[in-house]
């Protein structure tokens, strides 16, 4: 007897009938004779309408009233679940984040899970029913309601698979599973079956938005076993594990993430401690930096670029311009496009061929960030999607791998 941590995403329960396909799917694998702990999200774009509801009648939107808020969409989704289940003959109980165990930090409306207690979910397998948990949320150690952030249901999933030592973690989604690029942009993306953690963290980490980075940590730090797969097809998706890809490409998939912005300070001192200055301000006010550039000096004088988070973008700003070191502007007509493969690793010209196929199409190159595996550049975000689609057709990843 398996023990799966199946998680269903917003577009898998967004109306009585995909509620009832679910349903449908969780009596096979129980019909099988294996055991089944369902997390659930908020039904289709309900998190987005909570979050509309609070901006339309405030300015003011305290974390604890946030995640009281946010949280209730989870709960009304487990609820219907947990009722359709029974509807077909399956005893099942739903559970609140607080209910099943999962205990957070304090932090409101991006709260990190700091144990799985997990007992009431142990119970309710034990009398034979299916847990129906509420992805996303948990209780703080000061005993408030938190919300895990956006995607934070793949966390949930993947912490109950941990403290349940479940077979397999599976997360459905409206796709069949981790592609090659964005299957909204390319038509011939190709869904791979195996891919190595590594690679799925720096994808998730370059702006891939399934899974969740953090789910995708939480799944490597304790070996965790993923399957990515389709809640609509529910054909085989992609495996991710703790071992090497099996795919043997040098490059493995292109993502591209538009969320970013670039602030340029120009005509900066070119003199030790300038650089410090700016970056320790911008960490102390919270600023994710991403990539930095810095050119070589002319006449004593430099440009000093980097990218944040959009949010962060008038924060970063009004940072850099109190400290008085040069010219404050900004950008946040940016993409990112990024390469990813461990095999990059020794292969040479990969970078070559990124910067040949960007220039073939005139599309200009702003900057650039590598890692061991992976190569990611800068672009008008004009030009982002067609960046995306040379890549992708350039570095040949439809054709399958043997
Ligand atoms: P869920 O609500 O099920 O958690 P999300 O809506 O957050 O899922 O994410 C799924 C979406 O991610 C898919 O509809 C797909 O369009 C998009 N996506 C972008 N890039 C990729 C990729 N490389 N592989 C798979 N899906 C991707
Ligand atoms: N419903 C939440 C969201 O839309 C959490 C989740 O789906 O994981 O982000
Ligand atoms: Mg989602």
């Amino acid at each position: 007897m398996a023990l799966y941590v199946q998680k269903f995403g917003g577009t898998s329960v967004a109306d009585p009938e995909r509620i009832s396909e679910v349903v449908d799917h969780v009596r096979r694998t129980v019909a099988r004779g294996d055991q089944v702990v369902m997390v659930v999200s908020a039904m289709g774009k309900e998190t987005d309408e909570l979050l509309r509801l609070a901006n339309a009648v405030s300015s003011v939107r305290p974390g604890r009233e946030m995640d009281m808020l946010i949280t209730a969409g989870e709960r009304k989704a487990v609820a219907l679940v947990a009722m359709a289940l029974h509807g077909a003959g399956i005893p099942a109980d739903s559970f609140t984040g607080s209910q099943a165990g999962i205990i957070t930090d304090t932090t409101h409306e991006n709260a990190r899970i700091e144990e799985v207690m997990a007992d009431r979910i142990k119970e309710s397998l034990a009398t034979g029913s299916v847990p129906v948990v509420a992805g996303s949320q948990g209780m703080s150690t000061d005993k408030e309601v938190t919300f895990l952030g956006r995607g934070g249901s793949d966390t949930t999933a993947v912490a109950l698979a941990h403290r349940l030592g479940a077979d397999a973690c599976e997360l459905y989604t409206d796709v069949s599973g981790v592609f090659t690029t964005d299957p909204r942009l390319v038509a011939d993306a190709r869904k791979m079956t195996h891919l190595s953690f590594d690679e799925l963290l720096e994808m998730t980490a370059c702006g891939c938005p399934k899974p969740a980075m953090r789910s995708v940590e939480y799944a490597h730090r304790h070996g965790v076993a993923l399957h990515i797969r389709s809640a609509f097809t529910w054909e085989q998706g992609t495996w991710v594990n703790e071992e090497t890809s099996m795919e043997r490409a040098i490059v493995t998939a292109v993502v591209h993430d538009m969320s970013e912005a670039k602030v340029t300070i120009s005509r900066v001192a070119d003199e030790p401690g300038i650089a410090a200055r700016l970056f320790r301000t911008l960490a102390d006010e919270d600023v994710n930096v991403d990539m930095i550039v810095q050119n070589v000096s002319s006449e004593g004088v430099t440009d000093i670029s980097f990218t944040v988070p959009m949010s962060q973008l008038d924060g970063a700003v009004a940072a850099a311009n109190g400290l008085e070191i040069g010219q404050v502007s900004s950008d946040d007509a940016i993409g990112k496009v990024s390469l990813i493969g461990a095999g990059m690793k020794s292969n040479p010209g990969v970078a070559a061929q990124m910067f040949e196929t960007l220039a073939e199409a005139g599309i200009n190159i702003e900057m650039l960030s590598t890692s061991g595996i992976r190569i990611s550049s800068i672009v008008d975000a004009n030009r982002t999607e067609d960046a995306v689609a040379l890549l992708h057709a350039a570095f040949e990843l439809s054709r399958p791998v043997s």
